[in-house]
C-alpha cells in the first residue's frame, strides 16, 4: 500500500483525462453557471464559503438570500436565444429542467464546498447516480464496483447497466489488488462509496485514484456518509463526487435530493443526461438544500463528536460485542486509508449488541431518543437494524459472508446532547441484559 501512494505522488492529477478529442481543445472553462461572481471568500474557511458562497440576493427588494424562483419558464430573449444557437443552454434561463436560479444558488454554493468547478442539483440520490452512470457509459463499458454499495445503486448497476449491454465486476472495496485484479480492456469507471453501509470501510482512495490514473478511468465517489466537511474527493483525485443530499447535506430529514459535482468538461455531460432523464431538483427544494448547507460544517462538527465520543463508550460496554467506527483504534484498515480525512469520521456508527437478532430487536424498542428508521444523517438520532431493513433481501448466511454479523445495529448519531443519548443507551441496553438465573439455597 505504502509503495503504491509513493507512486501515486508522482501522477500529475491536474493532468487533462479523457479522451483525446477533450485533450485537444482549447476552450476555455468556465466555472458555473452562475449569476454571481463569489467575491470575497476565496481563501475562506469551509463554514464561511458555506455561508456566503452562491447566495443570490434578490436584486429587485435587495431581500437578503435567495428568492424561491418557483418558476418553470423564462421570458426568451436575443441572449437567450443566442445562448441556445451556440450550445450555450446550461448557461441560460430558458426552463426549470435546464436550470433555475435557485438551482443555480444552492449549486455554487456546493461546488465551493467540493472544491469543484461546477455542480448539479438532482430530485434525489438516486437521479443523481443513475444520471451520471448513464452520462459517462457507453454501451459495452465495464464498470468495477463493489457489493458494499447502497441497496439502489447496487440494483441499479446490477439490473439496470446490463440491460443497457453494459457489465460491472464486484470487488472488496478495501482491496486494491482485487479491484486492480477486476480493471479489463473495457473498463471505463471505478464506482465506490467512500464510506461504507453497514460497516462503516473507508475505501483507500489514494490508492483507487492512482488506478484511475494508471489506466484512464474515471472515479466516481459516492461521499454520502462523509459530505464535504470531512472529506473533498476531488482534492485526492476523483472525477467526480456524488451525495444523496437527502442525509446530512439536507440533514433535517425534511427534503429529497442528490448532487454531483466535477470539473465543468464533465458536469456539462451530466447536465445533458439529466435533461432527457429529468431528474432536476425543485425550487423549493432548492430552497431548503441551501438553508441547510449553510449550517453543514456546524452540524458535522457535532455529529463527529457526538459519534466519536458514543463508539468509545459502546467499545467499552460488556453487552456490546463490537463496534464499527473508523475514529477508534480497534479500526481494523490501515492508518493510510484514514490520512484523507480532515476533520472527523462522521456520525455513523454500527455495532453488535449480546444477544443477536431478538436482543437487538429489543434494544432499538427500547430507546426513547433515537427513532427507527432508515435513512440518516438528520439532527435527531435514527436507529436501523440492517437484517430487516438494508440486508433484508440476504440470507442469514448471506449477510455473515458479507461480514453482517447477528445483532448488527446501525446508528445515525444525531446532535443531541452526548450525555442524553449515552444515558438513553444505557437504560435500553440494561433492559434488554440477560436475568442472572436467582440463587435459591
Ligand atoms: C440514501 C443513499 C443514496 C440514495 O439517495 P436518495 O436521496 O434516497 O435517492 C445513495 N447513496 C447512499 C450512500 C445513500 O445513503
Amino acid at each position: 500500500m505504502k509503495q503504491k501512494n509513493k507512486a501515486f505522488d508522482q501522477v500529475d492529477l491536474n493532468a487533462s483525462k479523457g479522451s483525446i478529442w477533450f485533450n485537444h481543445l482549447n476552450r476555455v472553462r468556465e466555472n458555473g453557471p452562475s449569476l454571481v461572481e463569489d467575491n470575497h471568500i476565496e481563501d475562506t474557511s469551509f463554514t464561511t464559503r458555506a455561508i456566503h458562497a452562491g447566495q443570490y440576493d434578490d436584486p429587485v427588494t435587495g431581500a437578503l438570500g435567495t428568492p424561491i424562483y418557483q418558476a418553470s419558464t423564462f421570458y426568451l430573449n436575443d441572449e437567450t436565444y443566442e445562448a441556445i444557437e451556440e450550445g450555450r443552454g446550461r448557461d441560460a434561463l430558458i426552463y426549470t429542467r435546464y436550470g433555475n436560479p435557485s438551482q443555480w444558488a444552492v449549486q455554487n454554493k456546493l461546488a465551493s464546498l467540493e472544491n469543484a468547478e461546477s455542480s448539479i442539483v438532482f430530485s434525489s440520490g438516486m437521479a443523481a447516480i443513475s444520471t451520471t452512470l448513464l452520462a459517462l457509459l457507453d454501451k459495452g463499458s465495464h464498470v468495477v464496483s463493489s457489493r458494499d454499495l447502497y441497496g439502489g445503486t447496487y440494483n441499479f448497476l446490477y439490473e439496470d447497466l446490463q440491460k443497457y449491454g453494459m457489465e460491472v465486476s464486484y470487488a472488496d472495496p478495501t482491496n486494491i489488488e482485487e479491484i486492480e485484479a477486476c480493471i479489463q480492456e473495457n473498463t471505463k469507471m471505478l464506482y465506490f462509496e467512500s464510506l461504507t453501509n453497514p460497516l462503516l470501510k473507508l475505501v483507500p482512495l489514494h490508492d483507487l485514484a492512482y488506478l484511475a490514473k494508471k489506466y484512464n478511468l474515471r472515479l466516481v465517489i459516492d461521499n454520502t456518509f462523509l459530505t464535504p466537511y470531512n472529506l473533498r474527493p476531488l482534492d485526492h483525485g476523483a472525477d467526480i463526487v456524488i451525495n444523496s443530499a437527502t442525509k446530512y447535506l439536507g440533514g433535517h430529514s425534511d427534503l429529497i435530493a442528490g448532487t454531483v459535482s466535477g470539473s465543468r468538461k464533465l458536469m456539462d455531460r451530466v447536465w445533458g443526461q439529466m435533461l432527457k432523464l429529468g431528474g432536476s431538483l425543485d425550487p423549493h427544494a432548492c430552497f431548503l438544500l441551501e438553508r441547510s448547507l449553510k449550517t453543514l460544517g456546524l452540524r458535522m462538527k457535532a455529529h463527529n463528536s457526538n459519534a466519536m465520543e458514543l463508539a468509545n463508550h459502546l467499545e467499552d460496554h460488556p453487552q456490546i460485542k463490537r463496534v464499527y467506527y473508523p475514529g477508534l483504534a480497534s479500526y481494523p484498515y490501515p492508518e493510510v486509508v484514514r490520512e484523507v480525512l480532515h476533520t472527523g469520521y462522521s456520525g455513523m456508527i454500527s455495532f453488535e449488541v449480546e444477544g443477536g437478532d431478538q436482543a437487538t430487536l429489543d434494544f432499538v424498542k427500547a430507546l426513547r431518543l433515537p427513532k427507527e428508521a432508515t435513512s440518516l444523517g438528520g439532527l435527531e438520532s435514527l436507529v436501523s437494524i440492517p437484517f430487516n431493513t438494508s440486508q433484508a433481501s440476504l440470507t442469514r448466511e448471506q449477510r455473515r459472508s458479507i461480514g453482517i454479523q447477528d445483532g448488527l445495529v446501525r446508528l445515525s448519531v444525531g446532535v443531541e446532547e452526548i450525555e442524553d443519548l449515552i444515558k438513553d443507551i444505557n437504560q435500553a441496553l440494561e433492559k434488554i441484559k440477560v436475568q442472572e438465573p436467582c440463587l435459591t439455597i
